[in-house]
C-alpha cells in the first residue's frame, strides 16, 4: 500500500481586484487590531509562566502583536517529560494514522485558515503576500502531503529473503525526542522540523524563533485542531541558551533538527558531543545553516537574465533565504550592461509596509539583524577597496529598512564577499574575461559554505567547467535560474561544507534519519 503522489500546493496571485485579495486584506485588518498572549503549550495545555516578551510587526516596531510568555528551565523538562510521555503511544500507532494527522493539517491550511496564515507570517514576520504565500501556506502545506507520500516509500523499502527465511525492517521512532530549534525566515521549516520527525513516529520539543512566534504559535493551534495527540509536540518559546542546556543534558535527547546560524548549530552539536555517553543513543543531528551563495556568470551569458537573477535572487524577502544569493562573479565584457540593469530594476522597486501589496522589499527581521547589515555597508563605505553602486542607506525609526544594496569591490576576498550578511545586499567582483577558470576556482575556495549557487551561461563547455569546479560549492546548483526559491519534491533542499549536513528537506534522505531501524530475520522452520 503506498499514498498517492501529491502535487504542489497552487500558489495564489493575489491580483488586484480577486476575492482571495479581499479574504487576505480581512485576516491582515483582523491580525493588527488584536493583540494575542501567547502561552506555552506543553503536553496539550497552556501553560502562561509571567516571564515575558513582544512580538512586534519589524516594518512598524511600535506595533505590538503579541505578549509570549518564556519558558524557564522547569517548563523545558516540563515538556520533555510531556514528549516523552506520549512517545510510546505515537510512534507504534500505525503510520497511516499519523499520516492522516499531518493531511489534515494540510487540509486546515489550505482551506479555512490560508488567509489567516498567510496574514500571520506578513505582519509578524515582514513577507510581502506573494512571500509569504510561497512560504506558509504552500510550502508549508507541500512538506506535509510530500512527507507521508515519501514515509510510504521509506516504510516500503524492505531486505531480499533467500528461500526458508523471512528478513524484515522495523523503521522505529528514535527512542528518546527530538528537539527542534526553528528559524524565523521561514514557517513552512519550523513546521517541518517537528512534523518530519513526528510523521516519522517521533515526539517534538520545539523552540521557536522569538522573531516568528506570532505564526508558530498559531500552527500549534492549527496541530492540535488536526488531532496531533497531547504532547507530541510541545511549543516553549524561550532563550536559546536555557532551552538548550536542560534539553542537551537529558538522557532522553534522541535527535536535534535545526535550521539556522552555522555558530548556534556549532554551539548546539558541542554541547551535544559533552554529553555523549549519557544519551541512550547517539543523536541524530540534521542541519540546515548559514550560506555565501554565488551567482557567477560567463561571458557567454545574457545580461537580462543575469540582473533579474541578481534582483530577485538577492534581494526577495529581504535577502534572509539561506538561499539567497550575496556575492556575484561578472566578466568585465557583461558588467556595463548587467548594471545598467539592475539600476533600471531598482527603479521599479517600492519598499515599505507589507500592507501595500505593491511594496516589494519589507522590513528586515529585527534590530540586531538591521544593525548588523548596516555595520557590512558602512564597512564598505569606507573601504578603499570596494564602493556603493545602489542602495546603502537605512532607516530604523519605523520599521527595519535596509535599502537593496549593490557593493562592488577589487578584492575577492572583501568581507562582504566572504560572510554571510543575511540582508539585502550583493557584493559583485568583476573578473577579466579570459580568467573565467581561475575566477571559479576562488569562487570555490572563498567562502566555507555550500548552499546554493547559481551559474549563467549559454556555452555549455563553460557550464560543464563550472559544474565540476564548484562541486561541493552548492547543495542546490542553478544553471541559468536564481539561486533561491526551490521546491518541495522538486529541488531537494539543502548544502554541506558549513551549511548543514545535507540532509536533503523534505525528501525520504531527511525522513529516514528519524528512524531507529531494527532488521529482524526469522527462520522459517
Ligand atoms: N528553500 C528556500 C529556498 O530555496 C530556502 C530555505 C532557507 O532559507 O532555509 O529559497
Amino acid at each position: 500500500f503506498s499514498f498517492p503522489k501529491p502535487i504542489n500546493e497552487p500558489v495564489k496571485a493575489y491580483a488586484p481586484g480577486s476575492s482571495e485579495k479581499a479574504s487576505l486584506k480581512k485576516a491582515l485588518a483582523q491580525l493588527s487590531s488584536e493583540e494575542w498572549d501567547i502561552p506555552l503549550v506543553i503536553g496539550g495545555k497552556e501553560i502562561r509562566t509571567g516571564n515575558t516578551g513582544k512580538v512586534v510587526m519589524p516594518h512598524d516596531h511600535h506595533h505590538v502583536l503579541a505578549t509570549y510568555h518564556k519558558a524557564g528551565e522547569k517548563e523545558v523538562q516540563m515538556a520533555i517529560d510531556a514528549a516523552m510521555k506520549a512517545h510510546k503511544e505515537w510512534s507504534e500507532l500505525p503510520w497511516v494514522e499519523r499520516a492522516s494527522v499531518m493531511l489534515r493539517v494540510a487540509e486546515l491550511l489550505s482551506t479555512k485558515y490560508r488567509y489567516i496564515l498567510n496574514a500571520s507570517v506578513m505582519l509578524g514576520q515582514s513577507k510581502n503576500p506573494f512571500q509569504a504565500e510561497i512560504d506558509a501556506p504552500c510550502e508549508l502545506i507541500d512538506f506535509l502531503r510530500f512527507s507521508t507520500f515519501y514515509a510510504s516509500q521509506v516504510y516500503a523499502d524492505q531486505p531480499y529473503s533467500e528461500t526458508g527465511i523471512l528478513n524484515r525492517m522495523e523503521y522505529r521512532a528514535l527512542e528518546g525526542f527530538v528537539f527542534s530549534l526553528t528559524p524565523f525566515n521561514f514557517t513552512s521549516i519550523a513546521s517541518n522540523l517537528n512534523m518530519a520527525p513526528a510523521m516519522m513516529g517521533n515526539v517534538a520539543v520545539w523552540k521557536p524563533s522569538t522573531t516568528a512566534i506570532h505564526s508558530n504559535y498559531f500552527l500549534m493551534k492549527v496541530f492540535q485542531e488536526a488531532g496531533l495527540p497531547d504532547g507530541v509536540v510541545n511549543f516553549i518559546p524561550g532563550q536559546g541558551s536555557v532551552i538548550g542546556k536542560v534539553v542537551t543534558a537529558s538522557r532522553d535527547l534522541g535527535g536535534f533538527h535545526f535550521t539556522g546560524s552555522t555558530s548556534t548549530f556549532n554551539t548546539l552539536w558541542r554541547q551535544i558531543g559533552e554529553n555523549l555517553g549519557h544519551y541512550k543513543s547517539y543523536p541524530k543531528i540534521v542541519g540546515e545553516t548559514g550560506g555565501k551563495n554565488f551567482i557567477f556568470v560567463h561571458p557567454s551569458a545574457p545580461a537580462l537574465d543575469v540582473a533579474t537573477a541578481i534582483v530577485r535572487g538577492a534581494f526577495e524577502y529581504q535577502g534572509q533565504k539561506c538561499s539567497a544569493g550575496s556575492r556575484a562573479y561578472i566578466p568585465a565584457s557583461l558588467w556595463k550592461e548587467v548594471k545598467e540593469y539592475v539600476g533600471d530594476m531598482l527603479k521599479e522597486i517600492k519598499m515599505g509596509d507589507v500592507q501595500d501589496f505593491t511594496n516589494f522589499v519589507n522590513a528586515v527581521i529585527d534590530e540586531a539583524s538591521f544593525d548588523n547589515i548596516m555595520s557590512y555597508i558602512d564597512y564598505a563605505k569606507q573601504s578603499p577597496d570596494a564602493e556603493i553602486v545602489f542602495g546603502g542607506n537605512g532607516d530604523k525609526s519605523v520599521g527595519y529598512f535596509v535599502e537593496p544594496t549593490v557593493i562592488q569591490t577589487t578584492n575577492p576576498m572583501f568581507k562582504s564577499m566572504v560572510e554571510e550578511i543575511f540582508g539585502p545586499v550583493i557584493t559583485i567582483y568583476v573578473y577579466d574575461d579570459n580568467k573565467y577558470e581561475e575566477t571559479l576556482e576562488l569562487c570555490d575556495r572563498t567562502s566555507p559554505y555550500g548552499l546554493t549557487g547559481s551559474i549563467f551561461a549559454r556555452d555549455r563547455y563553460a557550464i560543464d567547467m563550472a559544474f565540476n569546479k564548484l562541486r561541493y560549492a552548492a547543495g542546490n546548483f542553478y544553471i541559468n535560474d536564481k539561486p533561491t526559491g526551490a521546491v518541495i519534491a522538486q529541488q531537494p533542499f539543502g548544502g554541506s561544507r558549513a551549511s548543514g549536513t545535507n540532509d536533503k528537506a523534505g525528501g525520504p534522505l531527511n525522513l529516514i534519519r528519524w528512524t531507529n531501524a531494527r532488521c529482524i530475520k526469522e527462520a522459517l522452520v
